[in-house]
């Protein structure tokens, strides 16, 4: 049995809260810089670089951040089990018995798309036409309960709810939340439906935190998703936190708006509004829109990642960009880390790979996840430069042949134009998840 039982869960987290809330008081009045350079002494902490050095900025303004929204020790507790204890030490268990009973390497999240239907139309989208194609929900409150619970014996503590809209589902994720009460949900979302009634919905479960889309200042955000639509996402971070849930701001990064996203004036507005940190997610071009000029170069994903760091010395927030944090992993965590199910109940590797090995509808998540194309992706190896790679980019050549050997199937009305970027040409121009992007320290 991997779970942790309900006692020792909160009876770890109570233990653990109390320490924080010391801790909490004496890094009050240090910038991080100050604190982290006094625990970088202890050995095998590895706070220099990289990811260690990620996790601690992320724990320390975690801890700023219950300072300042004067949370107590009671709430710090429910946090603790919610971002810590189920995700991190429940999650290791799980993972082993994994390995063990079905030689998997077992998940750490979920993402999964109970829709993906959609009230707005943003040019940048990754689904951009999938959307408004096949606007048909397959999956059932009953299928998804399910699913969670198989996936929690393979580790997974933690689901990304994305789509669409995920929101258009609200009850659903509601019940979700209830049952699943042991698991962290993240929903992205445009925010436009979050009224006082799904917040307080939401955020009386206690596990549930928004993420929502915000692509820069007004102007920027609105030309992308519509006029209005930036003051009624920034309204949904401050609902949210009014009715005491967790919210980030989650922006889809381009060359267009990566320095408006990283600038002081935008980032104290999120924090003003009580986002506790950022996620970035970078468009890719698996939407269709072949928009090659809203890619991030090199230089410029470089640039992205001393401005992160340097807001992380000078702010309390933390800002995750899924393309540098995954680089500083070692690359693409696709199945290693976890799988995306879609809105028809298919599993793919990565939301961004409009391919699927398998569904969960006849089988098992462990059954599914034994499919060929799963075994293809876990054995692909590092590069030169020691980074696993996209599977939409340089390692695009092991879908296609999953696909060739009937082992895979596109998903999408486009998956299959995505071929067309196995040209070296497109590939060198690509410096997000399909970069040639030296490992970065
Ligand atoms: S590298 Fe590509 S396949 Fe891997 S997680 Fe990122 S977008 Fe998905």
């Amino acid at each position: 049995m991997n779970r942790l039982s309900t006692w020792t869960a909160a009876t770890v987290s109570k233990a653990i809260a109390k320490g924080l809330m010391k801790v909490s008081a004496l890094v009050r009045k240090q910038p991080n810089d100050v604190v982290l350079a006094k625990i970088a002494a202890i050995p095998g902490l590895e706070l220099e670089h990289g990811r260690g050095r990620d996790s601690a900025h992320f724990f320390l303004n975690f801890l700023r951040h219950v300072e300042r929204r004067g949370l107590s020790e009671r709430d710090v507790a429910k946090r603790t089990e919610q971002y810590l204890v189920h995700p991190v030490i429940a999650s290791e268990s799980a993972r082993q018995t994994a390995r063990v009973r079905h030689g998997l390497t077992g998940l750490r999240s979920l993402i999964l798309s109970p829709t993906v239907r959609c009230n707005l139309r943003c040019e940048h989208c990754y689904n951009l036409y999938e959307i408004h194609e096949d606007g048909h929900d397959r999956l059932s409150l009953e299928t998804m309960e399910r699913v969670l619970g198989e996936a929690k014996e393979l580790g997974a503590y933690r689901v990304s709810v994305i789509g669409g809209e995920p929101l258009l589902r609200w009850r659903d994720l509601v019940s979700l939340a209830e049952t699943h009460s042991d698991v962290l949900f993240t929903v992205f979302t445009n925010g436009l439906l979050v009224t006082d009634e799904v917040a307080s919905a939401l955020a009386a479960r206690g596990n549930v935190e928004l993420a929502v889309s915000v692509d820069g200042p007004a102007a920027l955000h609105d030309r992308w998703r519509g006029a209005g639509t930036y003051l009624r996402a920034v309204n949904a971070i401050e609902r949210y936190v009014a009715h005491g849930g967790m919210a980030l701001f989650a922006p889809t990064v381009t060359a267009e708006n990566y320095e408006a996203l990283l600038s002081d004036a935008f980032v104290d507005a999120m924090i003003e509004r009580g986002a506790y940190m950022g996620y970035l997610h970078h468009y890719d071009m698996v939407g269709g829109q072949e928009r090659a000029d809203w890619l991030l170069s090199p230089e410029q994903l470089q640039r992205m990642q001393r401005r992160i760091e340097e807001i992380h010395r000078a702010k309390p927030v933390s800002i995750l960009s899924n393309v540098v944090s995954d680089l500083l992993r070692g690359g693409c965590p696709a199945v290693r880390d976890f799988v995306h199910i879609n809105h028809k109940g298919e599993v793919e590797p990565c939301c961004m790979v409009p391919f699927a090995g398998a569904s969960i509808h006849d089988q098992s998540l462990a059954a599914a996840l034994k499919a060929p194309l799963f075994s293809d992706v876990c054995a692909i190896g590092p590069d030169a430069h020691g980074i696993k790679r996209c599977l939409v980019g340089e390692n695009l050549v092991t879908i296609r042949r999953a696909v060739d050997r009937g082992n895979a199937h596109g998903t999408t009305t486009r998956s299959h134009a995505l071929f067309a970027h196995e040209d070296p040409a497109l590939l060198a121009k690509l410096p997000t998840c399909f970069s040639s992007t030296p490992a970065l320290q």
